[in-house]
């Protein structure tokens, strides 16, 4: 799984519920289970209340830094009044990533030069949550932040990658939804 990729699978273990809600796939150990058995680069930590919270935290670390990147634009409406500080958040995301050793250059016969970190912590807990940080580390140090938005349909709490600049929505249903809501509230209107 790509850096965007497995930082994007966390942050949207926070997602709409469905019925005008959000709803955390994070909130139980069964929950952390189970995405954790869908994204199996992520190793073989066994799921616990401990796990889950270190995660959590982690993961509303990486929320507040993608909060901060879509600046001036608004953040996900998800947890808009819940963000860490940015500081705060930076300091969890370093202290989770410590679970990375130094980095090296990796050069592939067929492919471009790149770093690589070799992880270093000790447990399997640790090595899960390093392998979350360099992910959003990378993303977040790398050239497609700034194509990083939080989708403004309704009810919508993703975020996503801007493909081309005319981009508004995660994705065409939710520039449906929207069409749809701002035609009602014309009519609603007049
Ligand atoms: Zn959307």
């Amino acid at each position: 799984m790509g850096y965007w990729d497995l930082s994007l699978s966390l942050v949207s273990t926070i997602r709409h519920d469905g019925d005008g809600g959000v709803a955390d796939d994070l909130d139980t150990v069964e929950g952390l289970a189970d995405w954790l058995a869908a994204a199996p680069d992520l190793g073989v930590a066994p799921a616990t209340e401990d796990l889950r919270l270190r995660v959590t935290e982690l993961r509303a670390a990486v929320r507040s830094l993608f909060a901060r990147a879509v600046r001036p634009l608004e953040p996900s409406r998800a947890d808009a009044h819940n963000l860490i500080d940015v500081e705060a958040a930076l300091a969890r995301l370093n202290a989770a990533a410590s679970g990375l050793g130094p980095p090296t250059l990796q050069w592939p016969p067929d492919g471009a030069p790149r770093l690589s970190y070799q992880l270093t912590a000790t447990t399997a807990e640790g090595r899960l949550l390093a392998t979350l940080a360099e992910a959003a580390t990378r993303f977040l140090a790398g050239p497609d932040v700034t194509r990083l938005r939080a989708c403004p349909a309704p009810r919508c709490v993703r975020y996503f990658l801007q493909d081309d600049p005319r981009q508004a929505w995660c994705k065409p249903s939710c520039g449906n939804r929207a069409r749809v809501a701002r035609h009602y509230q014309r009519h609603r209107n007049m």
